[in-house]
């Protein structure tokens, strides 16, 4: 796995963007994902409970943030524990319901580097990985 591929995966799920072609939307709405990205038809919705691994990207990113800022917060300004549960504690509940989608996009980034095979059939045939 060569730095530019990775690179290219982690822009692409910056931008909410297939990580296939780059170029289909990932979501249509807030939070609504369709079944295959709309140009080149790559599988996103594989199975329930394929965005599992979404779920522990996103709470690893939370506390890590969490934990990291409250260190830094105590270091640099040393506030009262009851400012910091208060900060931390908003956080730990915010944070997790804006990087949703971008949790879900890295997923995606990470399996396709792991599995770029997983190619999830050609646009509209059903594919390899459609209903038998
Ligand atoms: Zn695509």
């Amino acid at each position: 796995m060569d730095r530019a591929r990775v690179s290219l995966a982690l822009r692409r799920a910056l931008a909410l963007r297939c990580p296939r072609c780059g170029s289909g939307r990932l979501f249509t709405g807030l939070v609504r994902m369709p079944a295959r990205c709309p140009v080149c038809g790559l599988l996103l919705e594989r199975e329930a409970g394929y965005f599992i691994g979404a779920i522990y990207i996103n709470y690893g990113l939370t506390v890590g943030l969490a934990l990291a800022g409250y260190f830094l917060l105590e270091a640099w300004l040393a506030p009262s524990p009851g400012w910091q549960v208060a900060i931390w504690g908003a956080f730990v509940v915010l944070f997790p319901l804006w990087s949703f989608r971008y949790s879900k996009a890295l997923w995606l980034a990470l399996d396709h580097l792991v599995d770029p095979t997983h190619a999830g059939g050609e646009p509209g045939s059903g594919g390899a990985d459609g209903p038998p």
